[in-house]
């Protein structure tokens, strides 16, 4: 067992060190709280790794109402407008705020900030840091900052296990660093574990995070939301690295074209063309590679030699690669780069379990609909952070649990599921492929052993994209490849999951 201070003990617990998890324990200052979290504080997130920035609407040319109809359009009919409409609001007072907690974005010559342009924004509203190092710079900031916090006591190199729970509410949470185990007991947690991208063999995310705070909540009864909608980043580094390095849009913001290798620029045709929505331009990429094409950014002429000042980070990754963006094409391949399903909040982190609170990707608040619109993540994650402190500033303790018998639960281990999932849940789905995951993943997700985690949410994407017949926003069914004129979002518990999955599996054994 790991031996805690016992004042640990009714502390609001939070879980994840990336933007969503430091901007809740900032904002909850002075009130003691403990960060656990699975690395080195800030490490193993994606917010650290973000190189484009936030969107928010502070330019002269922009308003709220504008980013809210670019992030509607985005979300192909399924966002909840009341959440994206509060949201996006909160967007300039946001950069106000980090720039009050030390983050410097980058500003012009008259001290404007810089407004960067990415797909499917209407303006020029990405404000970023340190050119394309946003997510670092901000993330060191905030890290700095809980540093000089006093209230907040940080767990690090700990990873949660399990949620406790009493009466169906949360009564505490169950946690390993190395091989050691301990519970804290706290009727207040939130969960700020991030993406899903880890389940998949090609994604941008840290390969660590497949979304095990799905898995935590879902097995302490809380509705999912949405899980079908994986979005694939279009331009994943196409190199041997995992995971694999990310090239933004931005660089197609800033002119890049993509070419197959037989010289076409085969995006040309449609609506907005390179700057198109992700799921098409990830799609348009995905088709090419099934008729055995390679697919390259061509960033020569609209940057050249610019491109390593304007793009540092993705300059250095392409350099690992033995590439040269000023010189040489760039090689890219769709990638798992954001989940917008997760554990379905209210627009303070609350999910349907009392004590639970989601902040960040974890979370489905409403906002991304069936895809997010590039650069409204960390402004979600951020927001939803803030409020969920302020949610939490005035709730108390109260009576906490005895200390139960507490067993070591394994590690989890993603390997058994990672082929599955790479193989038939990627960008493009038809329900032979879902069925054939959904038989392999229900055994897994129902036994107790160390691929449990992974695949209780792998299955819970699968069944979700199994009731979705038809293709919107992220989600293409080949079998169903046309938008129903009629659509809404799905919530789902885990029973009801297993409910689906064992139907379906049952219909296939009898068909088979
Ligand atoms: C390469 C890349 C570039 C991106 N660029 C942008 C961008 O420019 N703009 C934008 O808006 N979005 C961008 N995104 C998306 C955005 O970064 C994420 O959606 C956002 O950072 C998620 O923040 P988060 O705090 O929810 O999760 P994360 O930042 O991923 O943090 C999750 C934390 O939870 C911890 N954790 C997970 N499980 C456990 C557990 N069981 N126990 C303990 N700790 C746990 C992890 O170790 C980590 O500390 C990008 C994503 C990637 C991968």
């Amino acid at each position: 067992m790991i031996g805690l201070p016992d004042a640990l003990a009714g502390q609001v617990a939070v879980v994840g060190s990336g933007l969503a998890g430091l901007m809740t324990a900032l904002t909850l200052a002075p009130q003691p709280v403990v960060l656990i979290t699975r690395g080195a504080i800030g490490t193993q997130t994606s917010s650290a790794w973000a190189q484009g920035g936030i969107a928010a609407s502070v330019g002269d040319d922009d308003s709220a109402d504008l980013h809210l109809s670019d992030t509607l359009a985005a979300g192909d009919g399924l966002c909840d407008p009341h959440a994206a409409s509060e949201i996006v609001a909160e967007g300039p007072a946001l950069i106000a705020t980090l720039e009050r907690a030390g983050v410097s974005f980058d500003r012009d010559g008259a001290e404007r900030l810089v407004r960067g342009l990415e797909a499917a924004h209407s303006r020029r509203r990405i404000i970023h840091a340190s050119g394309d190092g946003a997510g670092a710079a901000i993330i060191a900031a905030l890290v700095e900052a809980v540093a000089n916090t006093p209230s907040i006591t940080v767990l690090d190199a700990a990873e949660v296990r399990s949620l406790l729970t009493h009466d169906g509410a949360v009564s505490g949470l169950v946690i390993c660093r190395g091989s050691e185990t301990a519970a804290i007991m706290t009727s207040r947690v939130v969960l700020a574990t991030g993406g899903v991208g880890g389940l998949y063999d090609a994604t941008t995310n840290p390969m660590s995070n497949f979304g095990q705070g799905i898995a935590l909540a879902a097995r302490a009864g809380a509705k999912l939301a949405d899980m079908e909608f994986v979005q694939f980043h279009p331009t994943g580094l196409d190199s041997a690295r995992r995971p694999l390095a990310l090239v933004s849009e931005a660089v197609r913001g800033e002119g890049a074209t993509l070419v197959n290798d037989m010289g076409e620029r085969f995006m040309s045709g449609s609506d907005g063309a390179e700057l198109a929505p992700r799921d098409v331009v990830a799609r348009a990429i995905s088709a090419q590679l099934l008729l055995g094409r390679r697919v390259f950014l061509d960033a020569r002429r609209a940057l050249g030699g610019r491109f390593a000042s304007r793009f540092p980070t993705i300059h250095m990754l392409c350099h690992e690669a033995g590439i040269d963006p000023a010189v040489d094409l760039i090689p890219v391949r769709p990638a798992v780069h954001y989940h917008m399903g997760g554990i379905a909040t209210d627009l303070t982190g609350r999910s349907s379990v009392p004590g639970l609170w989601v902040v960040g990707e974890a979370a489905s608040t409403g906002l991304h609909g069936a895809n997010r619109l590039a650069s409204n993540s960390l402004l979600e994650a951020a927001v939803l952070g803030m409020r969920a402190a302020r949610d939490l500033g005035a709730t108390s303790a109260g009576k906490l649990q005895s200390v139960p018998r507490i067993r070591s639960a394994s590690a989890p281990d993603v390997t058994p599921v990672r082929a599955v999932v790479s193989r038939h849940l990627g960008v493009l789905r038809n329900a032979d492929a879902l069925r054939e995951a959904i038989t392999t993943l229900l055994p897994l997700a129902k036994t107790d052993g160390s691929a449990t985690d992974p695949a209780i949410v792998a299955l819970a994407i699968a069944v979700f994209a199994m009731l979705r017949k038809e293709s919107r926003g992220a989600h293409a069914r080949t079998d169903f490849p046309l938008r129903l004129p009629v659509s809404e979002r799905h919530f789902m518990t885990l029973s009801d999951v297993f409910d689906v999955a064992r139907a379906e599996t049952h219909s296939f054994a009898r068909s088979a």
